[in-house]
């Protein structure tokens, strides 16, 4: 976490298929037909597009995120490229701060707990509560809320989110984290192909050796998307990133804003 200031508060063979890198202007890069696309805008903001085309923002995090390329600090962008919802791990700046303006562009449903929603002032109509066990269908795509344990204010509790698409696979995002012993629930319920795993550590969370701990312990992905790292001081570097996971070929470090296709 880090409070910035200002800021208020396969069921199928996996191929992973690197997409045609996004040229600047063009929001969208083309997707294979039934393709799931996951773009890192950098830090833990992704947009994931599913394979029936519902598109979700997760912890969009983007105009001062040092780590968002510039053709998507642009929020208009969004306008034209509406996401179906945002999903909203928890308060925190490097998380949240971009959500309020998203939400009157976009006029998206915005995901997150219902004190996280009031703190943001969402509009009413756009207000989508969730929390630790709880979900919802959103176009083809199942959203559960599942626990993280770190901190959050205002917003009730911190979040991860576990998509499932129709296909059967499911992507897990972890939001900021420590490992804990629920990841083997999360696991048994909902054997995540995909993790978008917080490696970053710092004073904040799961450092990448630790986070190599959380895989090997609890989960049986097919594909690993490290994150929350690279950002700031002091988060881990990609060096450390690699070095942690060196031996597993299923990490896939990401740049931000080529979009992936799995
Ligand atoms: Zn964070």
């Amino acid at each position: 976490m880090r409070v910035l200031r200002p800021a208020p508060p396969l069921l199928l063979t996996l191929h992973l298929l690197l997409a045609t890198p996004a040229l600047a202007g063009p929001p969208t890069a083309p997707t294979p037909a039934g393709a799931l696309r996951v773009t890192w805008l950098g830090h833990a903001a992704f947009e994931v597009v599913s394979p029936g085309g519902t598109r979700l923002l997760i912890d969009p995090w983007l105009k001062e995120n040092p780590r968002t390329p510039t053709a998507w600090k642009d929020l208009s962008r969004f306008a034209r490229e509406k996401p179906t919802a945002i999903l909203v791990t928890h308060a925190h700046g490097d998380h949240a701060t971009d959500v309020p303006e998203l939400a009157r562009i976009t006029g998206a449903l915005v995901v997150t707990t219902g004190e996280h929603l009031r703190a943001m002032k969402i509009p009413e109509a756009q207000q989508h509560s969730v929390n630790v066990g709880g979900g919802f269908q959103l176009g083809d795509v199942r959203v559960d809320a599942v626990p993280a344990m770190h901190s959050t204010e205002p917003g009730g509790r911190p979040l991860g989110y576990v998509l499932t698409f129709a296909d059967g696979r499911s992507l897990y995002h972890t939001g900021d984290t420590w490992l804990f012993g629920d990841m083997s629930l999360i696991q048994e319920l909902f054997h995540p192909d995909i993790v978008l795993l917080a490696v970053g550590g710092g004073r904040w969370a799961l450092d990448p050796r630790t986070a190599a701990l959380a895989i090997r312990k609890y989960f049986k992905p097919s594909v690993i998307v490290p994150m929350h790292y690279g950002t700031f001081e002091p988060l881990a570097e990609e060096p450390e990133v690699r070095a942690a996971f060196s031996a597993d070929a299923r990490v896939r470090i990401l740049t931000p804003g080529q979009p992936t296709s799995l």
